[in-house]
């Protein structure tokens, strides 16, 4: 059997995993690379942290290059620009490179275009990539010199609400941190149909909860609603239409294909690649809605453990464990995670 080509786009999460996992799966036999833009691995969830000088960008990444030639995969700096699915080749800005099996894990992309005012040169921050969460910092040092309202908001069609509503708790508590909690009015602007939605149809006593936590912590919530547009210190509000979810809900609200499940359809991607090569049957098989949901939502100094067997609804179970072991957690799964994916460790939970 001729040695087989797998190449993977991207190198974060999901890539990063599957080139390992799939070398791993084969002992090393089959030629793995990976084409990504980005040349370092980005833990993403703790950007949540960065623009209140909590991690710098060093603390949060690492070179992708070392992890993967220790791992015997080929790593390419460059960034996929076309696919020809039937020649099996994909151009990019580093050349053309076929494959016989390929894996797409190129990840998220904001969509500015959902809100005019948002995005580069607009009126508000992202902290969704590492160049967005620096400029939140800078933000977020100019709001200190002269404080003033904050809204902090979850677009129309968004999917990952955790991070936002972290990122909200987060910024209650560097308020009150800062000394400024009481003149700051705080404000949060959902497209969910009711608090603790999460994109994933709420879970037991989750609306209850976060109602509890925003009312302790004099959050204003505005739910349930599209933004119109952003002005200079203006968010105007109005309503979407709804697009296609497992559910409806009066403003569209996405799914969110966060690290975990990331990481799963990653392995199944490279079980399916090796039992192919292997000459089996692709059999490996796990729909969306059944990856359990596993999430420590982060409030500071506090926070929320999500645990459910299935992602989406019908579910057996569903918890949400508040308190602060859940930011411990967070703190200790940061350094777990980014030592687990360095050192190639893809089977490790
Ligand atoms: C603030 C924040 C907090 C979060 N918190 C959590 C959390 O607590 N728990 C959780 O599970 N998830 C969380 N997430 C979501 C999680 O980060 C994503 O689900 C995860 O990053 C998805 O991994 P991925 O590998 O699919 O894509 P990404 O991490 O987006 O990686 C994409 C990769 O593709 C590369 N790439 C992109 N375009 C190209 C191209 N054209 N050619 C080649 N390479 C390309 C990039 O350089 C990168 O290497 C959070 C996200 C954010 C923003």
């Amino acid at each position: 059997m001729s040695r087989k080509k797998v190449l993977v786009l991207g190198g974060n999460f999901a890539g990063l995993t599957a080139a390992l996992a799939v070398r791993h799966e084969l002992h090393g036999d089959v030629d793995v690379r990976v084409v990504a833009a980005s040349e370092e691995f980005l833990f993403n969830p703790s950007l949540i942290w960065l623009p209140f000088g909590k991690r710098r960008p060093a603390d949060i990444t690492f070179p992708l290059a070392p992890t993967f030639e220790s791992h015997g995969v080929d790593f390419v700096h460059a960034e996929a620009t076309a696919l020809d699915l039937d020649g099996r080749k994909v151009t990019t800005t580093g050349g053309v490179y076929d494959y016989d099996y390929l894996v797409i894990a190129t990840g998220y992309r904001n969509n500015f275009d959902v809100v005019p005012g948002l995005g580069p040169g607009g009126n508000a921050y992202t902290i969704t990539t590492l160049e967005d969460a620096i400029k939140a910092g800078e933000g977020w040092r100019r709001f200190l010199r002269a404080p003033g309202d904050i809204v902090v908001g979850a677009t129309q069609g968004a999917g990952c609400f955790g991070a936002a509503y972290e990122y909200l708790f987060n910024l209650s508590h560097q308020l009150r941190k800062a000394g400024l909690k009481r003149q700051v009015k705080l404000t949060w602007v959902s497209s969910e149909p009711f608090l603790g939605h999460f994109g994933i149809g709420g879970l037991p006593h989750g609306e209850a909860l976060l109602s509890m936590f925003l009312k302790k912590e004099h959050i204003t919530p505005v739910m349930s609603t599209a933004m119109d547009h952003v002005d200079e210190g203006r968010l105007v509000l109005g309503i979407a239409v709804a697009v296609d979810v497992p559910w409806q809900t009066p403003t569209p609200v996405g799914i969110p294909k966060t690290g975990f499940p990331a990481e799963r359809m990653a392995h199944v991607a490279a079980r399916n690649i090796a039992a192919q090569i292997k000459g089996e049957p692709p059999a490996s098989r796990k729909p969306f809605g059944d990856i359990p949901a596993v999430c420590v939502m982060d409030a500071g100094n506090n926070g929320v453990i999500i645990l459910a067997d299935k992602m989406l609804p019908p579910r057996k179970h569903g918890l949400l464990i508040p308190g602060p072991q859940a930011h411990a957690m967070k703190l200790g799964f940061e350094k777990y995670f980014l030592w687990k994916t360095r050192h190639g460790y893809v089977g490790l939970p």
